[in-house]
């Protein structure tokens, strides 16, 4: 058997044009001679009837009590409505389909209601059901703990259930289908002359993700590069095959002049808040103290710098006042930034090279934008702006870099 996954997102599932399109990349697979096994998001985007956050708003709206092991049982809802509409299009056009949630498929998760993780992906009844020469639709986004209670593997869940399940079963190819034409160097949304990336390998785009692009999630790159599996990032509504994501030695068998590049694409991540603790002079142990309590309130932290003199940090707008009032109540006086952005650029090839932070504080300052802090690694630099200056540092970045050529 040649086993291939599918995943379609949401907004390829959303409208009946959409789902046209769905039908054709079934149709051209099976005709090609691979077993499907498709993974479906639940359809649309908040608003639309049976959309993940739909569902959310849907139980804050009723009392918003829900805990979270009854709220991954509602959520599972969205899955189950797109898997069985798929279904009933494929039968439609005499296509024999199968659908399993999650748990049918056989993925074993933790009890982490609402982010699982991946325990084990036992997917007898997928080859049952491929076996016997049907089309397997899976639900994404859900398994199943060891005692039966239903969970979800949080967001961007379904490409893990994709990619996991292409490892389970050593697919020839795990295609992640969205509304976008691959993998690009910068979100179109915001950079509009961002270009689809040919090829990216498993650990530049693993980074991007990382940083914050949401087109595929990191854990299910990871899991690809685990198991060396071969993905496609490629959209639904074209017949472009979109980006491949696999090893570098697979590269040579791409026909791309691009993969000499340093710079793969920028990446960001708003709403985020700058806090600094400076004690004149340094004081004991001050530097331990402010990350202890910040651990100890399940608090992450990022963009970490410490000097002698004190810490500079970066934490979710969303548990900035938390963060501020646990400093307080140790007797520290932190001062406060909120609604910042973490900018990336992201590289296979950024280590060592001369003039590449030169050049991005050149672009920066060209744009009058204030860097707040800056760091880097053998693969990324990053750089934390105001949030209203963020589309701008990232269209400049991304000029800057030629990364529209
Ligand atoms: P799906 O529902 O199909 O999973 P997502 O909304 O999760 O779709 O992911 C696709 C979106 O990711 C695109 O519409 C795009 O705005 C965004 N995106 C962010 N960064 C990138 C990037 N570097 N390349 C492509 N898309 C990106
Ligand atoms: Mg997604």
């Amino acid at each position: 058997m040649r086993i291939m996954v599918q995943k379609f997102g949401g907004t390829s599932l959303s409208t009946v044009q959409a789902r046209e399109h769905v039908l054709r990349h079934v149709k051209r697979e099976l005709e090609a001679g691979f077993s499907l096994v498709i993974v479906v998001s639940a359809m649309g985007r908040r608003g639309e009837p049976y959309a993940t956050d739909t569902l959310l708003d849907w139980a804050a709206q009723n009392g918003n009590a829900l805990s979270a092991r009854e709220k991954d049982l509602l959520l599972c809802c969205g899955e189950i409505i797109s898997a069985t509409t798929l279904s009933s299009l494929l039968e439609h056009e005499g296509i024999p389909t199968t659908v399993l949630t999650g748990a049918q498929a056989g993925f074993v998760t933790d009890d982490n209601f609402g982010n699982a993780r991946i325990l084990d992906v036992r997917p007898v009844r997928v080859l049952e059901q491929l076996q016997s020469g049907r089309v397997v639709i899976v639900t994404g986004f859900q398994g199943q703990t060891e005692n039966g209670d239903f969970t979800t593997l949080g967001r961007g869940g379904s490409d893990t259930s994709a990619t996991a399940l292409g490892a389970a079963l050593h697919a020839e190819m795990v295609d992640i289908y969205t509304d976008v034409n691959g993998i690009l160097t910068a979100d179109p949304r915001i950079v509009e002359d961002a270009r689809p990336l040919t090829v990216v390998s498993y650990a530049e785009i693993c980074n991007m993700a990382h940083q914050g692009a949401k087109v595929i999630h990191p854990r299910a790159v990871e899991i690809a590069m685990q198991s060396q599996i071969p993905v496609r990032v490629r959209s639904t509504f074209a017949d472009s095959e979109g980006t491949l994501v696999t090893h570098p030695e697979g590269f040579q068998d791409v026909q791309t002049g691009i993969v000499d590049r340093y710079v793969t694409g920028i990446a960001y991540v708003s709403n985020v808040t700058q806090i600094t603790v400076e004690v004149p002079g340094g004081a004991d142990r001050l530097q331990l103290k402010v990350f202890k309590t910040m651990a100890e309130n399940s608090i992450s932290v990022d963009f970490i710098n410490v000097t002698p003199l004190g810490v500079v940090y970066t934490v979710f707008d969303s548990d900035s006042e938390k963060a501020i009032q646990v400093l307080q109540e140790i007797g520290l006086k932190p001062q406060s930034l909120s609604g910042c952005a973490k900018v990336s650029v992201i590289g296979g090839g950024i280590n060592g090279v001369p003039g590449i932070m030169a050049r991005i504080v050149e672009s920066l300052t060209l744009a009058d934008i204030q860097i707040l802090q800056s760091a880097d690694s053998n693969t990324t630099i990053w750089v934390l702006v105001k949030k209203e200056d963020m589309v701008q540092a990232l269209r400049a970045l991304h000029a800057s870099f030629e990364l529209h050529l």
